[in-house]
């Protein structure tokens, strides 16, 4: 079979659109006819758009994917709550996104309204390789097109109209970095929150980083714009140098530094996602590290018992121990959520799936990097920090990122200047 190498409609920005129009001598209103049928009605081929002659249709669908994310394989957990996607793109390579549904209920400060939420990936793999993630063991591919991105989206919205669900919020926390494919990423999402197209408004949009200071910086500078998470897990560099491995190039304090700007100047309150592992970032010293780190900070500290991946020698650490830590931050008012697993069944740490599809690693390879893992968080528990450098794979994708991450002056007093 050969590859489907047209563009995705969904990634074109209108002005593209308008002038593909023009320059075959087609009006104007078709191009929003086309829009229409592919934003509002969630088309995934022209022909389907009844409102446009045949003969354009055809020329729609020779030039244009309207649906990137065709092959598309689902899984239900949760009692159908969870739904979890394996997208096979054009090129064979396997992505996931997941749409979690939370029903309406009522709270101590009114009635909340029912919410769902897609997960979506912004790259196939991962180069940052955090040893406790499954996207994060199977290496990078390649970043995702604007229209993949967007189409992950639409496909989640199309499926939940079907069940007379609408779909309120986006969070990038599937496979890969957004911010490693930060262009790519804000494209989608200019198109996800353009009320012209598929109109969604940034504040239900979240956008997950393992600490692109750069990135985060770029961000700032482009203003309020949707709400940023960061993957902290370790208030000590020690230990987040070996559970994030980008932390040897952006440590701690410059992340939280660049975090604490941008709640700053665009006063949105900052997300800080800790994934919790039994006996390595649980203890009493880590939670106070934490409330040392955050105290007085603008920001929402989320706390997740680590979903069990096969090649880590880890589990998640057990809710007596999250809700001790949860009060401890709460002690420092610092906000808190524990967030209780989701689809696990489905596996829905994102990149659990595709990894499945990779094949299980041989049993050597396996033990290895157990024993590797359980070797670095010892040292880094007695406060050691790595020395060897950080893998070939991440070290590539930072110098090829460096050149498009411009890491433009902001008006902040007191900002740290970015490596
Ligand atoms: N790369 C970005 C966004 C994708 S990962 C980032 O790291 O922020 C999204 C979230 O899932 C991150 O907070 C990540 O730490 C978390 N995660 C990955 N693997 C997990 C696992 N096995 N259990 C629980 N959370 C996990
Ligand atoms: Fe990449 Fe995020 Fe997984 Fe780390 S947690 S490997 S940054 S996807």
């Amino acid at each position: 079979m050969s590859a489907d190498l047209r563009p995705g409609l969904a990634g074109l920005p209108p002005e593209s659109l308008a002038a593909w129009f023009a320059e075959r001598g087609h009006a104007s209103f078709r191009a929003r006819q086309l829009n229409a049928g592919l934003w509002a009605s969630g088309a995934t081929a022209a022909s389907s758009i009844g409102t446009l002659p045949a003969a354009l249709r055809s020329e729609i669908d020779a030039a244009f994917s309207l649906d990137t994310v065709a092959d598309t394989e689902l899984r239900l957990a949760d009692d159908g709550r969870t739904e979890k996607a394996l997208h096979r793109l054009a090129d064979g390579a396997l992505i996931e996104s997941v749409v979690m549904h939370y029903p309406a209920r009522r709270t101590a400060d009114g009635q909340q309204r029912e919410r769902n939420t897609v997960c979506i990936s912004s790259q196939a793999g991962c180069a940052v390789g955090c040893p406790f993630c499954a996207t994060g063991e199977l290496g990078f591919s390649r970043d995702l097109s604007t229209a993949e991105i967007v189409d992950q989206v639409r496909s989640a919205a199309r499926r939940l109209a079907h069940r007379d669900r609408r779909l309120t919020n986006v969070v990038f926390m599937g496979m890969g970095e957004p911010l490693l494919n930060l262009d790519r990423v804000l494209e989608a999402i200019a198109a996800l929150a353009d009320p012209d197209r598929f109109g969604l408004g940034a504040r239900h949009i979240t956008v997950s980083t393992s600490g692109v200071v750069p990135g985060i910086r770029r961000l700032t500078a482009l203003g309020p714009q949707f709400t940023l998470a960061v993957s902290l897990h370790a208030a000590r560099d020690s230990l987040r140098d070996v559970l994030v491995p980008l932390n040897r190039r952006w440590p701690v304090a410059e992340v939280v530094g660049a975090a604490r700007d941008h709640a700053r100047v665009t006063g949105r309150r900052v997300s800080y996602e800790v994934t919790l592992i039994d006996g390595v970032n649980d203890t009493d010293a880590d939670a106070d590290a934490l409330a040392g780190l955050l105290r007085g900070d603008l920001c929402h500290v989320n706390l997740i018992p680590m979903n069990p991946v096969a090649h880590t020698p880890w589990t998640a650490s057990p809710i007596e121990r999250i809700e001790r830590i949860a009060a401890r931050l709460r002690r420092d008012g610092i906000a808190v959520t524990i967030r209780r697993n989701r689809g696990q069944e489905v596996g829905a740490a994102c990149g659990q799936l595709a990894a499945e599809r990779a094949g299980e690693p041989a049993a050597p390879a396996v033990a290895r990097r157990r024993e590797l893992l359980v070797v670095r968080s010892a040292a880094a528990l007695r406060g050691e920090r790595m020395t060897e450098p950080a893998e070939a794979g991440l070290v590539a994708a930072l110098a090829h990122d460096e050149d498009r991450l411009p890491v433009r002056p902001i008006p902040v007093a007191s900002a740290p200047t970015a490596g």
